[in-house]
């Protein structure tokens, strides 16, 4: 496949059509620098040189009623997460402008495990630091707090909220597989309630739980067709418990690029990142993930492992002849 000329059609406004996204998945390794540099076209195309960095903080933690497979905080999986309730207003208005001021975050969420939002107590401690957030930041405000009615939605949004946060993690066709407590549609539903509401959709998936090539290019689709802003794309790290981490086949780091880049053409103008997991994933392999189409990446700690140290992350940015947003 000649993956410029294909770039240059989609850079003219022509999607990917289902053969070509299949073709581009199956990429075989002895193309796979022809695949980056065209998604790379597309990056910087419709995303110039920049990059944006999102921080976020695990707002509560563990003890979470839903089986998603992969996840340590579900309290059907035996895991050495660790479990507390909702941080208080003022803990969460440091972490946010902690990630802004020593981060270089533009963009931050309040992460909590858990269905939804359960108490109205909860949701006043949300809406009141994201108020605060609003007022003493810069920072593009978003939340992940499971599933959401519209009337929480628009609370939230009063107080500030842009952006939400709510992954469909993978393609419908598999959401069985990966969860039995709550529906793919479930997921559908909150995010379709968060666009009547005007806020913007951040919405992606995890890879490496089972799910064939096939039903990557599923999930892909399902994103485009739903319009999300932003898509982040995580790698399982398998966390011993987790019925994913019994059942894990690596990704290999050129299987991770072969996604990323697939992405990149099904999705030009979405903001793409890779997110948790990428260093164990990609290895020395890390920066290419920018060349396979990524925009945008999670910077400090993911919800329950270690990321990279920050510095790291922005040299490696700037090392590409990068500019992360907003510096
Ligand atoms: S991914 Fe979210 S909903 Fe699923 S088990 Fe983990 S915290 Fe609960």
């Amino acid at each position: 496949m000649d993956h410029q000329s294909l770039a240059a059609k989609v850079s003219a406004g022509t999607p990917v059509t289902p053969a070509e996204a299949a073709e581009l998945i199956h990429t075989p390794d002895s193309e796979i620098f022809s695949l980056l540099a065209g998604a790379n076209q597309l990056r910087r195309h419709f995303h110039g040189n920049k990059v944006k960095l999102c921080g976020i903080v695990n707002a509560k933690s563990g003890r979470c009623s839903e089986n998603c497979s992969f996840c340590a905080q579900s309290a059907h999986h035996q895991t050495d997460c660790k479990v507390y309730p909702l941080m208080s207003e003022q803990d969460l208005v440091t972490a946010a402008k902690s990630a802004e001021q020593d981060l270089s975050a533009t963009c931050f969420s309040f992460v909590t495990s858990g269905k939804t939002v359960h108490t109205d107590s909860e949701l006043r401690v949300l809406t009141s630091a994201l108020t605060e957030v609003s007022r003493e930041t810069k920072l593009n405000r978003c939340v992940s707090l499971g599933t959401l009615n519209a009337a929480q939605i628009g609370q939230l949004k009063a107080a500030g909220l842009k952006r939400l946060h709510h992954n469909l993690e993978t393609a419908e066709s598999f959401f069985p597989q990966m969860c039995t407590t709550h529906s793919y549609a479930d997921r559908v539903k909150t995010i379709k309630l968060a666009q009547e509401a005007g806020v913007e959709v951040c919405s992606g998936g995890i890879f490496g739980i089972g799910e064939t090539s096939e039903q990557r290019l599923e999930l892909a689709f399902a994103l485009k067709e739903l319009q999300v802003q932003s898509v982040p794309l995580n790698i399982l790290h398998p966390v011993p418990g987790t019925p994913a981490a019994a059942a894990h086949r690596p990704l290999t780091p050129f299987e991770v690029l072969r996604l990323v880049a697939t992405y990149r053409f099904i999705l030009p103008t979405q903001d793409l990142g890779l997110f948790g997991g990428r260093e164990r994933a990609l290895g020395t392999l890390q920066p290419l993930m920018f060349a396979a189409g990524a925009n945008v990446t999670l910077i400090g700690d993911y919800l329950t492992t270690k990321g990279q140290a920050p510095a790291r992350d922005r040299q490696m940015i700037r090392e590409l002849g990068l500019e992360i947003e907003g510096n």
